[in-house]
């Protein structure tokens, strides 16, 4: 029995076939795993947590207006033109799932909250005790869906997108500068057009706003410097102006705050997006109000490229990651489980408990829009481990099938000689080019 008022939505499943007690609770979202031995379980008797690809086709995709925005979709929202998900089939999901599933994720190639039953979808979801949770760009949000986000789901993400790649003049571009040799005597001295309210000092912005000769600037235009005698540092950053000319983004998120959703921000890391992440970490330059901030790696899949992908020897990714294990910020941070491996690499302050690689398979799944179970998203292209699911093939069956296993096997297998492989267990199945681990211990069991 749990007590206290954190725990009173709380639901408990027994896995009765792997030996271990999980509980959910309804309300905040915690999700904890209780084993009687030594050894976290490897993986569940049905999924905790399906992601199901309601969308098939996206109309800001096909438009060009994703990539436009610099939006790689790694669902090829350009070209896919998929039907969307039958209601009935969505039923049929939680009907199966009824009772064994604490979450689900609505997802797929395209905004859920555009889906023509988004509403029946979401009621029938939460009428069967399941909380829906979905991911937007925003771009679709309304006054009105963000009441039904309040009504029915348990937190509901927005894909907040780098705008420093979108500036082809590279003098807009992160400029880092640490000079031991130069001494700047003066603010004159400093290469910047303006200062923070006239200190030269180690500037820290609690809020990503300021003035400049009594105008006020959002993150426009950002520096931050540091001068001593021993050493300067100087760092200008030039993104757009988000609060004087707030984009859909922006708005999507104002307009869920306004309702009362629980929201996060969606980030993607990539080559191309990380030095605008160290920027909002560090100077806190993420919209007020939201929950957290959940970081995704990158992955060349659908319209990823390979050039985006982090390179372990590229020293902005270990600034990134110890950047975050030792700064506090106002909003929670989180990681795809893709990213573990760098997690585990750098972190020294993060507990252990609160991580888990790869889910994949062990506790979820993906199911797409035509009813095919993935047992990750990110094999929508190549389905190399895809069960399609039918009146004779249920979620069950997908889960216990060989290709599922094939898939496990890869995460069991990896990496034997490695002593954080409980942790992290080789990394990606499908994409061993994102894991970034230079261990040589590292060995990746193909399946
Ligand atoms: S299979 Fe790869 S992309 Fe999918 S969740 Fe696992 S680590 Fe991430
Ligand atoms: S060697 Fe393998 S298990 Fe160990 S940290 Fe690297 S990827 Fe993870």
């Amino acid at each position: 029995m749990v007590k206290g008022d954190r725990w009173k939505m709380i639901r408990v499943i027994r896995d009765g076939e792997y030996n271990f007690t999980t509980m959910f609770n309804d309300k905040t979202g915690e999700y904890i795993r209780a084993f009687d031995v030594e050894e976290d379980p490897f993986m569940a008797e049905y999924p905790h947590l399906i992601d199901v690809g309601l969308m098939g086709n996206c109309a800001h995709g096909k438009s060009g207006l994703c990539m436009k925005a610099g939006i790689k979709c790694y669902q090829d929202g350009l070209h896919s033109d998929n039907p969307n998900m039958k209601l009935e089939d969505y039923k049929k999901i939680i009907d199966w799932s009824k009772e064994r599933l604490f979450e689900i994720a609505l997802g797929g190639c395209g905004d859920p909250d555009m889906h023509e039953n988004f509403e029946e979808v979401l009621k029938y979801t939460r009428d069967n005790g399941i909380i829906p949770n979905f991911t937007t760009s925003g771009l679709g949000m309304t006054p009105e869906k963000a009441a039904l986000c309040k009504k029915y789901c348990g937190a509901v993400a927005v894909s907040q997108y780098s705008r420093l790649d979108m500036r082809a003049d590279l003098a807009l571009r992160r400029v880092h500068s640490e000079d031991k040799k130069k001494v700047y005597k003066s603010e004159e001295d400093i290469p910047v057009l303006f200062t923070l309210g006239g200190l030269n000092e180690d500037c820290k912005w609690d809020e990503p706003c300021y003035k400049i000769n009594g105008l006020d600037y959002s993150w426009d235009e950002t520096h931050h410097m540091y001068y001593g005698e021993d050493k300067q540092e100087y760092e200008f950053y030039k993104v757009y102006n988000e609060v004087q000319k707030p984009n859909y983004t922006m708005k999507a998120i104002k307009m869920l705050l306004d309702a009362g959703v629980k929201t996060n921000i969606h980030y993607v890391l990539s080559n191309s997006t990380i030095d605008e992440a160290i920027l909002r970490v560090k100077y806190n330059g993420f919209p007020k109000g939201v929950n957290a901030v959940v970081f995704l790696l990158h992955k060349p899949v659908g319209l990823g490229d390979y050039e985006d992908v982090l390179r372990l020897d590229d020293p902005r990714v270990k600034e990134f990651f110890e950047l975050v294990d030792n700064h506090r910020t106002p909003f929670k941070i989180g990681f795809d489980s893709c990213s573990i491996p760098a997690v585990v690499r750098w972190s020294k302050h993060i507990d252990t408990c609160s991580v888990d690689t790869c889910e994949g398979s062990r506790f979820s799944m993906y199911i797409a829009a035509d009813m095919t179970a993935l047992p990750c998203s990110f094999d929508n292209q190549d389905q190399k481990y895809a069960v399609k699911l039918s009146d004779e093939v249920t979620i069950k069956d997908a889960w216990e099938s060989p290709e599922f296993n094939k898939f496990r096997d890869c995460l069991r297998y990896s990496c034997k000689g490695c002593s954080k492989r409980e942790l992290c267990m080789g990394g990606c199945p499908l994409v061993n080019d994102i894991v970034l681990c230079d261990n040589k211990e590292r060995e990746f069991y193909g399946g």
